[in-house]
Parts: C-alpha cells; structure tokens; sequence
C-alpha cells in the first residue's frame, strides 16, 4: 500500500506539470474586428446589379464596373474582399449567406450601432437600457473588460475605433480598458515614430464626418499598438462604410469595403510573422447590424423600422478553427455569441458567466 502511494503521488505531480505546460501552449491572442454595417449581400454577392450603375447611388459608374463589376456573383465578391475569398474562406469560417441557409442575425430589435456594437461585446442585448446612439457609459461588462479584470489579461486589453462613441460603449471609465476612437491621438511618453506621424496627420486630414474620422488612422494605431504592447485581446472597429452608405454614396462604400479587407490582411500578416502572435491567434470579425435591401434606397439605411436589417454575418479564422470555408448548410447563429466565444477561447467563461449567447462551435474539437 505505502509502496504504491509512494509511486502514485510523482505520477500526479508529473502529469500535472505536463499538463500546465500543455496549458501555456495553447495560451491564445484574440483579434476581434468589426466592419460598421456592411450588408451580408455584398459580402456574399460582391456588388449590387440594381446598385453598381445607379446614377444616383454612383458618381462614377465606368470606374466603379471596371473595380467591382464582373458578371457572377462569386467573381464579383472575390474581387471586393480578395483576402476574405481568396485566402480566409480556405483557412477559416465564413456563415451569413442566407441564400444558402446560414442565417447570422442579431437579437437587438434596434438594428443600429449602439445596440449592435453592446450585444456583440456584452453577449447579450439590452433593448431597454441601450436604445440610442448617445455617450453614455455602458452599465453591461464587455468581454474586453471581463479580460482586463483578470490577472493573465489585465493590461493587454485594447480597443481602437473611428466612431467616437467607442469610448462610452467599452466604458473605458470603469473598465480601465484602453480605447483610441473618434480624434484620439495615441498618448503615453513611447509614441514610436509612426505614431507620431499619425498624430501630425490626424488632425490636417479633415474627415467628412464629424463624429467618425477615417478608417486609416484607426487601422494604423492599432497596428501600431499591436507591434509594440502586444495586446492579448484586441477590439478593432472600422466605421467608414456605414456612413458612406447613409449618404448614399455606393461607391465610396465599395472601395472602403475594399480597403478594409486590405487592412485585415495587413493584421492578418502582421501576426503571422510576429513571434507573439504567430500560430496562437484568432481572428473574429463580424458587423453591428445589417441593412435594407427592399426597397432599394433602404440599403442606405438600417433600424427597426427597416425590412431584414438585423441579418448580419461573421468570419473566424486562425489557430485551432476549424477550416470549414463559406458555410452552405442551414444553420442559425447568432451576434450575442460571439462574446462567449471569446470568454471560451481565452479561458475566461466562468468569469464571463452569461447564458444569453452560448459559445459558437469554432474550434476543431
Ligand atoms: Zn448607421
């Protein structure tokens, strides 16, 4: 008996061990990116027929069909999101194409950003609380700031944003996670060169809108941030195309669709030859809400009172998902499982601990 306990007991304490050191092996960084209300059918579809030679919605039309014009719709999106069809739909997961059955949809009622933007982060919609686009601090606890109170990830939280309510939705007051949005320029006293360029250009680079700035600075200041803090958890948030499509200009969405992918690619690479991100990152990207299709002049629009705007779409890429490319089955997903998602992946669900939206089957276990 005394023998055989004596021979258990280091066999415990060495599979432990292994198994602690298997732990830190699979410790995993998670880019979570969002594109503000890009339609599922131009992901899908690449550009609109009824849309792409409206003179009303185009300035240039000749331009934009010798960009993003070809005759099928599999040609059309390849070349409106070349890395998100050429190069993720092989290594990752690509659900919302509702012609094929896979349904994404948000369960806010509201279908505009706030809503949007607090179920994606939070994990679950709050219809009563959240039911405007005003600056005012988020009362639900964001996967971002669940991370920032845990030890492993206190510090190596981050979020960059060109809408300038960013702020106020990650409660950055409360949760001491670190938001660069709106006009933000990057503080702290080790600004790297490129940072400091980015602060000189931000502000003598009018953007259009007075509470969104250009998509670019946000895209570069996380860069930026991602080279030199390394950020376990990190929350990019591109604006452009949603206020390019309120205006009703097709083409600058397009082309702000199309430059973002370019900007994903950018990450994508990034962290591909990085030692801290290599092979242990995942890449979820997603929208905030959808927008109308019928009739036409509603894809300028979203919101309650828009047919189909809550359909949305998401993208998941990286280590250990599984490689399933576009999704052609019948399936329902939803956006308030995306923040369960993250908790799942970062070992944070106890802490996450919300029934709402449950963990979405990405992995290949
Ligand atoms: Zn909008």
């Amino acid at each position: 008996m005394k023998r055989s306990f004596s021979f258990v007991i280091p066999l415990i304490l060495v599979l432990t061990a292994s198994l602690g050191i298997a732990q830190e092996s699979v410790n995993k960084k998670v880019v979570l990116i969002t594109l503000d209300g890009v339609r599922w059918q131009e992901l899908f579809s690449g550009a609109d027929p009824l849309l792409v030679a409206n003179t009303k919605y185009v300035s240039d039309t000749t331009d934009l069909k010798t960009r993003f014009w070809r005759d099928s719709p599999l040609e059309r999106r390849e070349v409106l999101f070349p890395f998100l069809w050429k190069e993720v739909s092989k290594m990752g997961q690509i659900h919302g194409n509702r012609n094929l059955g896979s349904q994404v949809d948000l369960t806010n009622k509201k279908w505009f950003s706030y809503p949007g933007y607090n179920e994606i982060l939070s994990g679950k919609a709050d219809d009563t609380r959240i039911d405007s686009n005003d600056k005012i601090n988020n009362p639900n606890k964001t996967i971002l700031e669940i991370a920032n109170q845990d030890p492993r990830y206190k510090g190596k939280v981050a979020a960059f944003g060109s809408w300038d309510v960013f702020p106020y939705i990650v409660n950055e007051e409360r949760s001491g996670v670190p938001v660069n949005a709106g006009f933000e320029l990057a503080t702290g006293n080790d600004l790297t060169s490129r940072e400091k360029f980015l602060n000189e250009l931000q502000p003598s680079i009018p953007s259009p809108w007075s509470t969104v700035r250009l998509d670019a600075f946000t895209h570069h200041y996380a860069l930026e941030h991602m080279k030199k803090k390394h950020p376990e958890l990190v929350y990019i948030a591109y604006g452009e195309t949603d206020d390019f499509a309120h205006e009703g200009h097709y083409d600058a969405y397009l082309k702000s669709a199309n430059t973002t992918d370019a900007f994903i690619k950018e990450l994508w690479n990034f962290t591909q030859t990085d030692s801290f991100y290599k092979d242990n990152t995942v890449f979820i990207i997603t929208t905030d809400h959808g927008r109308g299709t019928d009739p036409l002049k509603t894809w300028t629009g979203h919101g309650d009172k828009v047919k189909d705007a809550g359909g949305v779409w998401l993208i998941a890429f990286g280590n250990g998902i599984e490689t399933i490319g576009e999704v052609s089955k019948n399936e329902q997903l939803y956006s308030n499982q995306i923040a369960a998602s993250i908790a799942k992946i970062l070992g944070l669900s106890k802490a996450y601990n919300n029934t709402q939206g449950k963990p979405l089957k990405l992995a290949t276990e």
